[in-house]
């Protein structure tokens, strides 16, 4: 198989995504009062509506409505007023109703977009905008200074409920294949489920992964879930198929399932536009066919071939009324709505002057752009000047131990333990030593490392250890110039031209100093006298 960058040359992939989230945040299921609980004792959660008994009447989640309404706000759809539920019908021991009650042709959200930033070297698997000038439209995507937007439509956003959970036993690993028996629960039965679907407006696996990682970070910031890939709570299928460049056709397309990592989503469908790629260039043909992406194995292997939508014989669910929204509950929904990560991050980069890397980074976390929004609110009048070493704390410090300890010596662990003891307070205190050169950006490192570790102010710690930096061009003076007076051949060599060896006098003045000279402040004496 050939490579995605030369396959890519050659063919144009065309994905779309279907996206299903949990609504976890809720506290019942979708048509009954059963509580919505993950982990809980098998069928322990369970009531005549979610069990599909006969004659058992379903009601509609006011909530989980509410839920769907902001995620179609958040993503520029437009909100139905009228629409209704449907029943797909289809056999299979997780459904004991025999159908799941999901959405028609109408959703309660259709025709929104979402804007995705695509840099660095993401930016790299799109290979068609040579010549395309910065500010400059192709097609559905924008050139920037270092990539380009893309412009991604949301066809529609959907309400439905989740399926049982089945145990295979007997087998290996779980699997039906080789089970003697299986079991079933019905707790998450009728569990809340909303499914975005995207237009085929993607073109490269990046920007698939791009799309997702948007997505949940807005899911995560109305909090309509948690978003949990490796849970299940936000699972994706891809669906992509190919065309030749130059081409506006629709090719046949496949969808891979189990892409429960931004990283498998990213993988299979650059596996799978080289399997198709090389399939087409044989004279073969695709079908249209279901793919399941085994990461380990690095290949998709077919699943089932493509059921057509009458298998399902959907119809209107006679047990449910049209629902009907008034403005009055959509304007109440959109008065909920919080500022999401990219106006945060556009908004760090006006206010604050920060770089778009920057800024893109505090706001993938919501722990972190919290942080940050109250260091900036104590930091009042200073939070200009302080933004930038604050943002490299955060981003580089803070996540960096987050990414490096998992809590099991007893440290803390996670942002709610580093921010526990970095506090707002705190760490507008160290980048503010830093920053008056009280200490170097060097030192601020154990500084930082000091407070997570005894939960102690960065004042404190400077003051026991001894660091404080000397920037006192007085005592400085002395000591510069006794180590000129102690090395009179080396200050004849700089004077003849090895100016390398201002590495040399730093070094035996910082020496001198303990390790606690303000660098800043040796450097340009030095160079002063021995200019
Ligand atoms: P299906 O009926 O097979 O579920 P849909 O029309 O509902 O197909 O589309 C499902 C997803 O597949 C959507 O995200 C859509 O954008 C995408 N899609 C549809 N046709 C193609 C195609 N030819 N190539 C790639 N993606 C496609
Ligand atoms: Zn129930
Ligand atoms: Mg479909």
């Amino acid at each position: 198989m050939r490579k995605l960058e030369e396959v890519l040359r050659d063919w144009e992939a065309v994905i779309g995504l279907e996206i299903h989230a949990e609504l976890t945040t809720l506290n019942t299921k979708m048509f009954c009062g059963c509580k919505l609980e993950f982990g809980a004792a098998p069928n322990t959660h369970t009531c005549p509506v979610c069990l599909g008994l006969p004659g058992a009447l379903p009601v509609p989640n006011r909530a989980a409505i509410e839920s769907i309404v902001l995620a179609g706000l958040a993503t520029n759809c437009d909100i139905e007023k009228h629409s209704m539920f449907y029943r797909k019908n289809y056999m299979y021991p997780d459904m004991a109703k025999n159908f799941q009650t999901t959405q028609g042709p109408v959703a309660f959200c259709m025709r929104g977009h979402l804007d995705l930033d695509v840099d660095g070297p993401a930016a790299g698997e799109r290979i068609d905008l040579d010549g395309v000038a910065v500010g400059e439209s192709r097609g559905n995507v924008t050139r920037t200074e270092d990539g380009y937007v893309a412009h991604v439509g949301i066809t529609r956003i959907h309400m439905e409920e989740d399926a049982g959970k089945m145990v295979h036993l007997g087998g290996g690993e779980g699997r039906i294949a080789g089970a003697t028996h299986s079991l079933v629960d019905y707790n998450r039965a009728g569990t809340p489920l909303i499914e975005l679907v995207t237009e085929p407006d993607l073109r490269t696996p990046e920007e698939a992964r791009l799309f997702m990682q948007k997505l949940r970070q807005i899911y995560l910031a109305i909090g309509i879930s948690d978003c949990s890939m490796e849970e299940g709570s936000l699972r994706c299928d891809g669906n992509v198929s190919l065309r030749r460049r130059g081409t506006t056709g629709l090719g046949t397309k496949t969808e891979l399932k189990n892409m429960n990592s931004f990283k498998n989503l990213h993988d299979g469908l650059a596996y799978e536009i080289c399997r198709q790629a090389e399939v087409l260039e044989e004279g073969g043909v695709i079908y249209q066919e279901t793919r399941h992406w085994d990461p380990s194995a690095k290949r998709t292997i077919v699943m089932r071939v493509k059921e057509t939508a009458d298998d399902y014989r959907l119809f209107p669910e006679p047990d449910l009324a049209p629902y009907d929204l008034t403005d009055e509950f959509i304007e109440g929904v959109r008065a909920k709505l919080p500022e999401l990560p990219h106006e945060k991050a556009a908004r760090y980069a006006e206010a604050y002057g920060l770089s778009a890397y920057d800024a893109r980074h505090l706001v993938e976390h919501r722990a972190t752009a919290a942080f940050f929004d109250e260091a900036m609110a104590q930091a009042a009048g200073d939070a200009a000047r302080l933004a930038k070493p604050l943002a490299n704390l955060v981003i580089n410090d803070a996540t960096g131990y987050v990414n490096t300890h998992d809590g099991s010596d007893g440290a803390p662990s996670g942002f709610d333990g580093v921010f526990a003891r970095l506090t707002p307070a705190r760490a507008l205190e160290l980048v503010g030593l830093v920053a008056e050169d009280a200490i170097s950006s060097k030192q601020a490192k154990e500084v930082f490392a000091a407070v997570i570790a005894d939960d102690a102010d960065p004042a404190a710690i400077v003051e026991a250890r001894g660091m404080r930096q000397v920037s006192d061009t007085g005592a400085i003076e002395a000591v510069v110039d006794e180590v000129l007076a102690a090395n009179p051949d080396k200050v004849e060599q700089y004077r003849g031209g090895k100016t390398g060896l201002i590495g040399f006098f730093v070094g035996q003045c910082m020496k001198a100093m303990k390790g606690q000279g303000n660098p800043k402040v040796i450097n340009e004496l030095l160079e002063q006298k021995l200019g």
